[in-house]
């Protein structure tokens, strides 16, 4: 049986995860998990799960969270704060770590995973997009599997077993175009949050629906397969497929091309993720292509969605460019969510933010310069959403 903790158990990855361990209790145990504030959705999966060790990021939920769970027989050791959560990460016999925390705030806590000898279940792309130069060698050097579960970086991995090392030629990712796939560039302007939180396909958090509705998502996908399988930044291809069935292809050197289908269901690649080299049946409903009908494609529009492009040229330039501009979406995207700025201000406040920063920008950075870009990059989108004309846009609303 395999030991797992779970960063993020509260969220809709962590939730998922949790359904899994539920439906194959033969096959994984829970040992840790580690949320951000939810105290009453978490203290029900502590009672559920029975982990060993558990942490609330949030401090002032730490009461509130011992009175959920006094109650139990055998309560988990209970930890707060950002420490407590790197606590769980690294936490005794656990062999694989399950990364679905929202954001950069993963960044640490998987890098303390892969320390302590843990395999990494990789949801948390920031993680990866923000620290990629530091992360990378350190999951050579402890000797632990980086193991993808995002559904397009799963695809990829499953299609890549049994070809050669040198086999590769390019990676296609799948995107289904977002909330707003189908909506003239004109009416971009006036979307609420409302309309870019309605995902076509996929039911996930709240950040990472925002960013399928910028493609900025697609946009840290390229980086984070850049990251993972080692391909350049031209031979990384977007294309939009609308029925997200397909959820990535590879193009070999002999101009073969594989695919992954499935569902759009996350419990799949986080199965894989878990289970591999495994395959582990499910009862889950199973693909029925003559139900799904045709599948489509056809090439992004980088002009209604800059922030592809954006994404491309800070993981082209490296350093700490990714770390800004993931910070920066970071900063943008929950302004957005708070009603602060517009849809379209995410774009711009990012390119102005990569922008001021490059003259900046170290090469080989340390992870003391990775979390000093992601902090500067975060103030310099507030300040920047405080503009003048941002401030006349916010008084003249109703
Ligand atoms: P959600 O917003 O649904 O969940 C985020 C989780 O992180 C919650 O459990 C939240 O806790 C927790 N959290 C936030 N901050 C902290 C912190 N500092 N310490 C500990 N826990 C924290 O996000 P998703 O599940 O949608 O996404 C998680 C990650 O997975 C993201 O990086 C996303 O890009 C990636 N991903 C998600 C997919 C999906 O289908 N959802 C698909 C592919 C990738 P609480 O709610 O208690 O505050």
């Amino acid at each position: 049986m395999k030991a797992i903790s779970l960063l993020g158990s509260t969220g809709s990855i962590g939730t998922q995860t949790l359904d899994i361990v539920a439906q194959a209790p033969d096959q994984f145990r829970i040992v840790g998990m580690a949320a951000g504030r939810n105290v009453e959705l978490f203290a029900q999966q502590i009672r559920q799960f029975r982990p060993q060790i558990v942490a609330i990021c949030d401090q002032d939920k730490l009461s509130d969270l011992r009175e959920a769970i006094a109650d139990l027989d055998s309560p988990p050791i209970i930890l707060a704060g950002e420490s407590g959560v790197v606590e769980v990460a690294q936490y005794g016999d656990a062999e694989a770590v399950v990364t679905g925390i929202v954001g950069c705030a993963g960044l640490l806590p998987t890098i303390a995973a892969i320390k302590a000898g843990k395999d990494i279940a990789l949801a948390n792309k920031e993680t990866l997009i923000a620290g990629g130069p530091i992360v990378l060698p350190l999951v050579k050097k402890h000797n632990v599997k980086l193991l993808p579960a995002d559904s397009e970086h799963s695809a990829i991995f499953q299609c890549l077993q049994g070809v050669p090392k040198n086999g590769l030629k390019k990676i296609i990712l799948t995107a289904s175009g977002g909330s707003f796939r189908d909506w003239e560039v004109e009416r971009l302007a006036e979307v609420t949050v409302a309309d870019a939180l309605k995902h076509p396909n996929w039911s996930m958090g709240r950040k990472i629906t925002i960013d399928s509705a910028t493609l900025m998502n697609k946009g840290l996908e390229v980086i984070e397969a850049h990251y993972l399988f080692g391909l350049d930044y031209d031979d990384i291809e977007i294309v939009i497929h609308p029925q997200s069935i397909i959820h990535s292809l590879i193009e070999l050197q002999d101009t073969s091309v594989l695919a992954q289908l499935g569902w759009a269901d996350m419990r799949l690649p986080l199965l894989y993720a878990l289970s591999y080299p495994d395959r582990i049946p499910t009862p889950w409903e199973r693909l029925d292509l003559v139900k799904v009908g045709s599948l489509t494609f056809r090439s992004p529009d980088h002009q209604k969605y800059p922030c592809m492009n954006l994404a491309y040229a800070a993981g082209r330039t490296g350093g700490c460019l990714p770390a800004v501009l993931n910070a920066a979406n970071e900063q943008a995207v929950a302004l957005f969510l708070d009603e602060k700025i517009r849809f379209l201000d995410i774009p711009r406040l990012i390119e102005e933010t990569c922008d001021r920063y490059q003259s900046q920008n170290k090469s080989d950075p340390s992870l003391e310069d990775i979390i000093a870009a992601d902090q500067w990059a975060r103030q310099a989108v507030l300040i920047a959403s405080q503009s003048s004309s941002q401030r006349e846009y916010f008084l003249s609303r109703p």
